[in-house]
C-alpha cells in the first residue's frame, strides 16, 4: 500500500522509511505523488497543522497521507515560539541562529527556563479515518548556544537527563530521545493497532 509523506524533506522521509521497515507500506514523498503546492499551516496547534497538511495531500492524491508538525515551546515565554518556531522573528531571511538568539534575548537572565520540543503526527485516509500520535522531549533553555549537530533550536536546548545541548548529541542519541523519535514510535503502535482492529 502507498502512503504519502506530506513533506519533501529527505531526512524525514528516511526516518519514516526506517519506521515502516517490515510493514507492508511503500512510503513516497509528496513530490513523488505529484503534489507540488504549498499548504498554508494556519492552525493554532501542532496537531491542527499536521492534520491540515495530511488532509490536503490526501485530497489531492487520493492516497493516505501522513504529516508532522513540530516546534519548541518555552514556558516562561507563554509557549513561544510554538507553532511559529520555523518563522519566529517574522523575517523570511532569518537563520536558525537568529531564531534561537531571539529566544535567548527574550529569556534574558531568567532562571525559569523549562521548555519542550513537541512533534504531532497525523495520518488521514481517503475514507477520512484519522490516526494521530504525539511525542514530547522535555528540557530547558541554556544561557548560550553549544554544539554543532542537529538544526533549529538544538544548540540552546538541553534535554532532561543530559548535561549537554541537543546539538552536542549524535543523530542516534538525539533520535532515541527526541520528540520526533518518540512520535514516530507512538505512530507505529497506533498504525499497527488500526490494522489489527480492521
Ligand atoms: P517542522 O515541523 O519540521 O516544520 O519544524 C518547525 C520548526 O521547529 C523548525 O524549523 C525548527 O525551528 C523547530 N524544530 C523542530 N524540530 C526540531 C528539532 O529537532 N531541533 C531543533 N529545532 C526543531
Amino acid at each position: 500500500m502507498k502512503l504519502v509523506l506530506a513533506s519533501d524533506n529527505r531526512h524525514k522521509l528516511e526516518e519514516f522509511r526506517v519506521l515502516f521497515t517490515s510493514l507492508d507500506v511503500e512510503l513516497i514523498s509528496k513530490a513523488e505523488a505529484g503534489f507540488t503546492d504549498e499548504v498554508e499551516e494556519n492552525g493554532s496547534t501542532f496537531a491542527e497543522n499536521a492534520f491540515i497538511k495530511a488532509e490536503a495531500v490526501m485530497r489531492a492524491t487520493g492516497l493516505p497521507a501522513v504529516a508532522d508538525d513540530s516546534g519548541l515551546c518555552v514556558d516562561a515565554l507563554g509557549g513561544e515560539p510554538g507553532v511559529y518556531s520555523a518563522r519566529y522573528t517574522g523575517s523570511h531571511d532569518a537563520s536558525d541562529r537568529d531564531r534561537y538568539e531571539l529566544v535567548l534575548k527574550k529569556l534574558g537572565d531568567r532562571t525559569d527556563r523549562s521548555a519542550r520540543f513537541v512533534c504531532s503526527l497525523c495520518c488521514v485516509f481517503p475514507n477520512e479515518d484519522v490516526l494521530r500520535a504525539e511525542g514530547v522531549c522535555e528540557g530547558s533553555i541554556l544561557f548560550a548556544p553549544r554544539g554543532e549537530h542537529g538544526f533549529g533550536y538544538d544548540p540552546v536546548f538541553s534535554p532532561v537527563g543530559k548535561d549537554c545541548s541537543m546539538a552536542e548529541l549524535t543523530m542516534e542519541e538525539k533520535n532515541a530521545i527526541s520528540h520526533r523519535g518518540r512520535a514516530l514510535k507512538e505512530f507505529r503502535k497506533v498504525w499497527e493497532q488500526y490494522y489489527a482492529d480492521k
